[in-house]
Parts: C-alpha cells; sequence; structure tokens
C-alpha cells in the first residue's frame, strides 16, 4: 500500500463505519490508518445508532456497507441525505455479492471499493475530501512559473514526434491560421476529441480555465507567428483541472519561409502539485482515485528492481476499455467518466492486495502482477477481469455493457524496463483488439512486424495523397421497380504502385487518424461530381452519384462551401449528388449534424443514411434527421435467405422506412434470391455484387451504354410475366400448356429440392402443390415460399387416403396454404383456381404497386409541405424583423434635428419625422400620399435637391434604405441652407 504525504487538511480523519461486522471495519480502518492519518471513527450499524451519529458529530467520510442485516443500503442513503447530504459515501461491497448496487451509485454515492480488497479506499477518501474542500473554497492554486527552451522543428520529425508523445502537439496553417492537425494527445490532455477542434478552431478555448482563457486566447493572436511559451490550466469535461506548458514556434519549408506554427502542451499538473505540496494531485488520478501514470511507473520500477534482485517473475498487463470513445460520443463525458470510475473499482477487486493496479490516462489501466509468471497464470487474472467487466454498468439510468481487451507482456522476456513493457502490452492490446476484443493476448516478437507495417503504410499514404494515387471505383444502384440504374457509389482505392490497388478498409481508418481524410474526402467530392457531369454531357443518362463522408468531414466547417464550390465548378446540378453518412456519425453531434444536414439538403443535395441496422438507433429516432433514404447494411441482407428473423427485420425497416416516407436500399445484394425476397418485401433500390461489382469509370460506362439492368424475371409485377409454379404434380399437362399459352410463365419440377431452388432465383405468383404421400413431403416448398415469398398463393392438392387428410388439415387449418383442392378434379377446375390465385395476385401487387406510388407522392407532397413550411417561417422572421426595424427607425427619426420623410418602393410616404410634419403641414403630408404629388421639387429619390418651406430654404439628401439584401424604399433628409 502507497504511503500518502501527510498533509494538513488531511492530518486528522473522522469516519463514519456503518458497518455491522467488527473484522471488515478493522480492515477497512487498517487500510486508512497505512496513509499516516489520524483516524477518529465511529461503528454504526443500525437505523437509529447511525442517525445517532450523523447528529452528534460531523464527519468527513462515510463508509457505508451494501451488507447490513438491519439496514438496506438504499434506506441508510436516504438517512445520510436528509442529514448529512455534503459529506461523502464510499459503498463497500462484499467480493462476490450477486446484486452489485448500481442503483446507489446513481444515487450519489461517491464510490465503491471491495472489502476483499481496499486498496484503492485511502485515495478515494482523499479524493472525496479534496473535492468537498474546492467546492467548499472554490480556491484555485496559480500556476507555476517555469521557464523551457522553446523548440523549432522541422514539419517531418514533428509528425513523427507528434505520433508517439505523451504531449499534445498541433499545427496550425501561418496564413488561415486554422488547425490543420493535432495528435491524439489532445484528447487525454484536454479531455476533448481532436474532431471537436478540427470542426472549431475555438475548441480549445472554450476548456481553457475560466482565469486562464483571455491571456490564451491574447497570446494565441500575439504570437501568430511562434514565442508563446505559457502556463494555463484547463478544465477538463467533468471537475479535474490539469496545468499545461503551452509553446509555440513557427515551423519553415526548404527556404526557410514560415509555412506553419507548430504548438505543444505538456501536462505539468503534477509537477505544480508537487510544488503545491498536494500529495493526492501528484501521485493519485483524480477520477479513478488509482495510482496515476508517474506513480505506476515508480511502483513498476520498484518491482522489477525487486524482481531483478529475488529473480521473481512479474507480470505487466495492460487493460484497455473497448469501444469507450463511443460511450463518451453517445452518452456524453460525465457518462464516460462515471464508467470509468466503476471500472477502476470492479478491477481493483478482482485483484489481490500485492498487485498494482493504476491509471496511465483515458480509457488504459494497468497491472502489474508479482509472481506471475507465464501466460496461464495471467491468463486466469486477465479472464477474471473480462469477467468482471460482465455486468452492465449503470451511468445516468442506462446500463452499459462495458468490456475490455487486455495485453500482457512479462519481465523480462518482453521487456527489461517499465516502459518497453508498456508499449510491448500495448502492442498486444491492439492485436487483442483485431481479434475481436473482449480477450487477452500476451505479446510475443512477431507482433512488431504489424506495427512497423502501419508505420510504413503511414508514411506511403502521406505520398499517396501527394503523388494523385487514389482513383474512384463507381458501384452501381439499381431500381427494384424497373431494373434500370439509377445511380453509382463512388468509392475510394489507392492505386499503390508497391501494394496494388488497396481496398478502403485498409487505409481509411488510418486516413481518418491522420486527418489526411479532409483533403482526400475533398478530392473524392471533386473527382465524383465532375466524372458524373462529364457522363451527363456524353449524354450518358447517370441520375446520380453518391459519396460518402467521413466523421471528420461532417463535422469541418468548410464542407458547405466546399460542397457548393465544387457544385458551382463542376456545373453538376445539386440533385444529381447524394451524400451517404453512418448513423454513428449523427450521434456524435446530433444538433450540430441536423443543422448540416438542413443547410445542405437546402442546397439541393440528398443525404442517405450508410449501414443502417448496424447502430442502436431506431428509424423512429432518425425522423429528426432530414434524410432521403436508407441503406440496409449488407449484414443483414447476407443472411436474409436464411434467418427468417434477418428477413423479418429487413421487412420491418423496408415498411418503416416507407412509412416515414424514406427510400430503401440494400446493400451487398449477392444472389438472385435475395433480389427477389428484397423485392417482394418492397425493397427500392439495390446494390451488391449481384448486379455490379465496384467498376473502373470506364467500365461503368460501358455498362450505362449497353443499359444494363436486373432481369426481367425477378422485377415487380407491371414488368414481368406472371410466375406459377407446379411441384410434384402430375397428369395436368393440359392445364400448364394453357397457362402458357395465356402468357404466364410456368415451372414444373418433380421433387422439394430443385422447387427450393427454384423459389431462390425467382419470384413465384402462385405455388401449386401435390397431395403429400409416402414419397412427396410439400411442407418444406410451403415453408421456404412463406419465408422467402410471403406473398405468394399457395394450393395444395388433396386426396382422400386417411393418413393424407390429417396432414393437408394440418397444413390448412395452420393458414399455410391458402386453398386446398380435393382430388379427384377436372383439368378446368385446376385450371380456374390458378387463374383466380393470379387474379388475387395481381389485384395485391397492384395494389402495392399503387400504395407505393401513393407514397412516392406523398414523400415529395412531404418535402414541398416541410420547403414551404421553411419559407413561410422565414418569412415570418424577416416580417417581424422588418417591423421592428421600422419601429427602430421612426423612434430615431422622431429625436432627428431635421426633418426626415421615408418613402417606400412605390413612392408613397411612409414615415414623417415630427420636424418634417411641422415644417410641412400647409403643403399637406400625411402617410400614404405619393410625395410626389405634393413636393414635385424633390425628384426621383436619388442625388441633393433644394425645397423651399416657411421662409427657409432646404437642401433635401436622397438616401436609399436597404433590408436583407432588399430595397425596402427611400429616406429624404432636409438639412436648411
Ligand atoms: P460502405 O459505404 O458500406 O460501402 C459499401 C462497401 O460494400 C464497398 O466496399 C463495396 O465494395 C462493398 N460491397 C458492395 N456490394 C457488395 C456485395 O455484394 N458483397 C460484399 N461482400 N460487399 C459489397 P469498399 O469499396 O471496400 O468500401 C468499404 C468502405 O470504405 C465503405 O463502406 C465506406 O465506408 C468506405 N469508403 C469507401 N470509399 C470512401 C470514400 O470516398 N470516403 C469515405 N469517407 N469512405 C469511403
Ligand atoms: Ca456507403
Amino acid at each position: 500500500m502507497e504511503q500518502f504525504r501527510q498533509s494538513d487538511n488531511f492530518a486528522l480523519l473522522r469516519v463514519l463505519l456503518v458497518e455491522a461486522n467488527e473484522k471488515d471495519a478493522q480492515r477497512l480502518l487498517d487500510a486508512l490508518r497505512s496513509g499516516g492519518h489520524a483516524i477518529n471513527s465511529r461503528q454504526a450499524a443500525g437505523h437509529p445508532e447511525v442517525a445517532e451519529a450523523l447528529k452528534a458529530e460531523q464527519w468527513d467520510v462515510i463508509l457505508l456497507s451494501t451488507s447490513l442485516p438491519d439496514l438496506p443500503a438504499t434506506e441508510a442513503v436516504d438517512l445520510i441525505g436528509e442529514q448529512a447530504a455534503d459529506v461523502p459515501v464510499v459503498l463497500t461491497v462484499e467480493r462476490g455479492s450477486k446484486t452489485f448496487p448500481l442503483e446507489l451509485l446513481e444515487a450519489g454515492v461517491s464510490d465503491f471499493v471491495f472489502k476483499s480488497n481496499p486498496t484503492r479506499l485511502l485515495a478515494v477518501i482523499e479524493r472525496e475530501c479534496v473535492r468537498v474542500r474546492l467546492r467548499r473554497e472554490a480556491g484555485l492554486v496559480e500556476p507555476m512559473l517555469e521557464s523551457q527552451r522553446r523548440a523549432d522543428l522541422g514539419q517531418a520529425r514533428f509528425f513523427q514526434l507528434a505520433t508517439n508523445t505523451p504531449e499534445c502537439y498541433w499545427l496550425v496553417d501561418a496564413k488561415t491560421q486554422r488547425v490543420t492537425y493535432v495528435n491524439k494527445a489532445y484528447e487525454q490532455i484536454w479531455g476533448r476529441y481532436v474532431e471537436a477542434l478540427y470542426a472549431d478552431n475555438q475548441d480549445w478555448l472554450r476548456y481553457v480555465h475560466d482565469e486562464d482563457r483571455d491571456a490564451f486566447a491574447e497570446a494565441l493572436k500575439e504570437f501568430r507567428q511562434g514565442g508563446m511559451d505559457m502556463q494555463i490550466r484547463v478544465q477538463r469535461p467533468g471537475d479535474s483541472v490539469r496545468w499545461l506548458h503551452v509553446r509555440n514556434f513557427p515551423v519553415r519549408d526548404e527556404e526557410g519561409k514560415v509555412i506553419s506554427i507548430g504548438g505543444v502542451a505538456t501536462d505539468v499538473t503534477s509537477q505544480v502539485a508537487e510544488q503545491w505540496k498536494i500529495p493526492y494531485f501528484a501521485h493519485y488520478d483524480a477520477l479513478t482515485a488509482l495510482p496515476n501514470q508517474m506513480m505506476f511507473y515508480d511502483r513498476a520500477r520498484q518491482l522489477i528492481a525487486l524482481a531483478k534482485r529475488k529473480r521473481i517473475p512479474l507480470g505487466l498487463m495492460l487493460v484497455d476499455i473497448d469501444r469507450f470513445r463511443e460511450v463518451n460520443q453517445t452518452l456524453g463525458h460525465i457518462s464516460g467518466d462515471e464508467m470509468l470510475r466503476q471500472v477502476a473499482g470492479r478491477l481493483s477487486g478482482s485483484l489481490r492486495e500485492s498487485d498494482v493496479l493504476g491509471r496511465l490516462g483515458g480509457d488504459v489501466f494497468a497491472i502489474l502482477l508479482p509472481d506471475v509468471a507465464n501466460e496461464e497464470q495471467a491468463g486466469i487474472v486477465a479472464r477474471r477481469i473480462v469477467d468482471t467487466l460482465i455486468m452492465p454498468i449503470r451511468v445516468e439510468g442506462q446500463d452499459v455493457f462495458a468490456t475490455a481487451s487486455v495485453g500482457i507482456a512479462f519481465f523480462s522476456r518482453d521487456g527489461k524496463d517499465a516502459h518497453e513493457l508498456v508499449t510491448n502490452a500495448e502492442i498486444a492490446v491492439a492485436h487483442a483488439k483485431a481479434n475481436g476484443r473482449n480477450n487477452y493476448l500476451a505479446y510475443s516478437a512477431d507482433m512488431h512486424h504489424g506495427i512497423r507495417e502501419r508505420l510504413i503504410l503511414e508514411t506511403d499514404l502521406r505520398n499517396a495523397a501527394l503523388r494523385k494515387e487514389f482513383v474512384l471505383y463507381y458501384q452501381p444502384k439499381a431500381s427494384c421497380a424497373n431494373g434500370h440504374i439509377t445511380g453509382a457509389e463512388a468509392l475510394l482505392r489507392w492505386n499503390s504502385p508497391r501494394r496494388g490497388i488497396v481496398p478502403p478498409d485498409q487505409f481509411i481508418p488510418l486516413l481518418e487518424e491522420t486527418g489526411l481524410i479532409v483533403t482526400v474526402g475533398r478530392w473524392v467530392l471533386e473527382e465524383a461530381c465532375r466524372q458524373l457531369k462529364a457522363w451527363q454531357d456524353e449524354g450518358i443518362g447517370l441520375p446520380s452519384v453518391s459519396v460518402n463522408l467521413s466523421a471528420r468531414q461532417l463535422q469541418s466547417d468548410s464542407l458547405l462551401t466546399d460542397i457548393a464550390d465544387t457544385l458551382a465548378s463542376t456545373g453538376l446540378k445539386p440533385g444529381c449528388l447524394d451524400l451517404e453518412i453512418t448513423e454513428s456519425m449523427l450521434m456524435q453531434n446530433a444538433d450540430t449534424a441536423i443543422r448540416t444536414l438542413s443547410d445542405l439538403k437546402k442546397m439541393g443535395v440528398t443525404i442517405s443514411l450508410d449501414d443502417f441496422g448496424t447502430g442502436y438507433s431506431s428509424l423512429a429516432y432518425l425522423k429528426r434527421f432530414p434524410i432521403d433514404a436508407v441503406k440496409v447494411d449488407r449484414s443483414f441482407v447476407r443472411d436474409i435467405t436464411a434467418d427468417s428473423d434477418d428477413a423479418s427485420i429487413t421487412r420491418a425497416v423496408i415498411t418503416m422506412a416507407h412509412h416515414l416516407k424514406l427510400k430503401v436500399v440494400a446493400e451487398g445484394v449477392e444472389t438472385a434470391a435475395q433480389l427477389a425476397l428484397l423485392i417482394s418485401h418492397h425493397c427500392d433500390i439495390i446494390q451488391g455484387y449481384f448486379f455490379s461489382r465496384p467498376l473502373p469509370a470506364d467500365d461503368l460506362k460501358s455498362l450505362l451504354l449497353a443499359d444494363t439492368r436486373l432481369p426481367p424475371n425477378l422485377l415487380q409485377s407491371g414488368t414481368r410475366y406472371p410466375m406459377v409454379l407446379f411441384v410434384g404434380v402430375d397428369g395436368f399437362d393440359d392445364v400448364l400448356d394453357q397457362l402458357q399459352r395465356d402468357g404466364h410463365r410456368v415451372c414444373h419440377v418433380q421433387y422439394v429440392d430443385s422447387a427450393i431452388q427454384w423459389l431462390s432465383g425467382n419470384l413465384v405468383d402462385v405455388l401449386v402443390c401435390a397431395a403429400p404421400s409416402g414419397h412427396f413431403d410439400p411442407l418444406p416448398v410451403i415453408e421456404q415460399a412463406i419465408a422467402t415469398q410471403p406473398d405468394c398463393e399457395r394450393i395444395l392438392l388433396a386426396d382422400s387416403k386417411q393418413w393424407n387428410r390429417r396432414s393437408v388439415a394440418r397444413l390448412s387449418s395452420g393458414g399455410l396454404v391458402q386453398r386446398v383442392i380435393h382430388l379427384p378434379i377436372e383439368s378446368e377446375t385446376l385450371s380456374q383456381a390458378v387463374e383466380e390465385a393470379l387474379g388475387r395476385r395481381q389485384i395485391s401487387e397492384e395494389f402495392s404497386r399503387l400504395s407505393h406510388e401513393v407514397e412516392v407522392v406523398e414523400r415529395q407532397l412531404m418535402r414541398i409541405e416541410d420547403e414551404r413550411q421553411r419559407l413561410e417561417a422565414e418569412n415570418r422572421e424577416l416580417h417581424a424583423q422588418e417591423t421592428h426595424a421600422r419601429r427602430l427607425l421612426q423612434e430615431v427619426m422622431a429625436e432627428l434635428p431635421w426633418p426626415v420623410l421615408g418613402v417606400d418602393e412605390c413612392g408613397i410616404l411612409a414615415l414623417i419625422n415630427e420636424r418634417a410634419l411641422e415644417l410641412l403641414a400647409a403643403r399637406g403630408i400625411a402617410p400614404g400620399v405619393p410625395l410626389q404629388e405634393l413636393l414635385p421639387e424633390v425628384g426621383d429619390f436619388s442625388g441633393i435637391c433644394t425645397l423651399k418651406a416657411g421662409n427657409s430654404t432646404y437642401t433635401g439628401h436622397w438616401r436609399a434604405c436597404d433590408f436583407g439584401g432588399n430595397r425596402i424604399g427611400h429616406l429624404l433628409v432636409l438639412e436648411e441652407k
């Protein structure tokens, strides 16, 4: 256990132990005493004793057991809330207790520790005491001054450094002063995402401490070309304050011209804290009350020295919370912090007392495991850690499921010092994540290869952008109504001289991480628009092109101008450009996203929601966003024919989307069976390998020139012939012939397997199955038809055999077939039955076609109505502004010492101030009268005029009045000569 340095504030600690078990109470007190505090404690277990203790004394902290026999913890929390609301409460939890007290954490208790391992307790209490004290005093420590040499780095060295250091580095364009690069450490130090800074250059100012903000903003202006060297405080979301040492310096090109300004911010909180003798800040992480990075490394050095001396093993484990970023983005920083706190508690509860747990920053925890010698032993701990997180974590009323990826390294096999061990454990974490997260891996030397590859890839990518090695492929989308190509999605490829054509999933994540995506994304947009316009000019009919946007692009404040400029420079109509964005991008900052999308829509471009179904929002929630289409993710389409759940989800999505007046595009359609099913579910558009893979521009052009379409046999009614499938039906050849003569398509198969195959590749309107017999069981065919083509009419023939009657009755009473025809029958009767079924199908197809058309019209009407309402609102606002402006004008005019007249655009007097009224009363001026008729000498609203009134002569000055860019009238100001 770490020793705290004693500070005045913590010399005496008054602890109320709400605890029934004597031994547990003792163990908790021992843990506290190890910090060098003098403890004043009292133990109470029942309602009256606790109430009495709360009344009798002032406590610094209350330790509340969650397993009191006579006092439920919720009741105790209420009692404390009533009598000592601002005293921090820390729960003490039995390891293995079945119900974890999630609701109490929500009800405002500060933290929890496990009784079996109270190593965090002291730090938790110190943190809470600091928090209470800070809240009371609201006093802050003055930053210390420390001069450091200024760095002058070349851009290349800068990037190298920036990627791998804990300092926050950034680059600002010398000319525009926009942030062009910031490394990941910004997120650690500022507690904000780098995207936020790219999107808004003022973002970092917002989190600078109130007292330092103005000075920092001033310094940013003053040292636009470098030379800043100052210390500021950052108030991170949540409540911790960090002290930063900030410097900036010019970055020059080869000719010595300053092209960028580099900046670096170093977190010096611990030095400051050291100076001010705040042991808590110096050694413990404020959020989780775990040893911080500095202290963890300190302990690692000690344990490594011990391991060396005594030749005992030592393991080091890194625990990285999976998708923590998403939690932060969807639920906010406060919830993210709460989640980390709870994870810290659970982790410490799953370790031995001799293990050292620390937080290295962000969502990364580290553990030193003395005596853990091999993967097997470490695996037991790692599994326990992964398991301990299985229970949901309740933050702000929501259950969040945390999973972790764990990397393990051993001294001295995988590293001779703490840094090397941590670095290698990090590599193992990266591999564990790549293996699908929520698991653990021990480091091995060959893992390095992947990391080196990544570095080379990053360098190559930077060059690729410069050498114009990116190309666009186009994947056509086809209409399910008529089979025609309705558009194409532009998909980025990297034509690398060394690697060949590289697919985007191998480089887009890196482009995003490095910020290059903004530049490359802009190129994609321009190239796609240019290409489509070129085809349209050649007379090749491709209605629209879709471009994928990345999160950074959507957040970039130049997106709107980029798109407007691209449309203007290429001459492409806005309606021909479709932008694809994903749901998670919308969630990152929903309000801003809604605004950006609305502005884009006003421009006339359309918006599609990509990868729909993979996130967690429902379509009803997405109603808030102004989108035109949803793209059902290919993971649903893939299993649509095999998995009836996926089929019904897809059907529900389609119905719901249509209800919301959205178009539905199905992605990743690879087989005729998938297409048939999607068409029968009324999907609007499909995209996928079945119709075409993504193609180079020239190949897509050929496809367009050849007027390639979806196969007509799969299309919706109206464009294909009706289809009847007979299965195992013998002796009715004349019926089959007749149907064919009548223009229907007929397929006759003998076996169940062939029928199922046929159903998977063709739309069938009427299915006729022979009577069940010893050799023939129609049930699988009927079930397949129901699952994949639910609208198909199903007819079953039946004979009079006893057992047959039973199975036929089962099929018909279960609603699996619509009609049973008992044999023997005349051909005519069967023919008639099939015709009737075809008729019903036709009517229902016609009905759905009409409903679909109605939906399309409704969609358009809704859009027109939206636009009308928007214009009306704009108009109302303008009107209100105008009225307001007029009123203001009148007030100002009344005060003016000169006579002033105002006329509207038609020359009718609209405004007359007091002085003008006095002066010109004799000439009969009044509002509503044409000015020219009363005062012809004032001329036609321009220049200077002369006017005689009473005994004086006046010079009149005409001024035009504009409002909101429109001319609203003129003012005539009269000045006595
Ligand atoms: P996405 O937006 O979901 O794009 C569809 C992906 O599905 C494409 O992969 C396409 O080739 C693939 N695909 C289409 N039909 C089928 C099919 O029938 N079966 C299967 N298995 N796959 C099919 P691609 O081209 O590798 O692109 C991957 C992702 O990279 C895209 O996913 C998109 O998120 C991203 N991406 C591609 N181009 C750009 C771009 O210009 N900008 C941005 N920001 N992202 C891009
Ligand atoms: Ca896409």
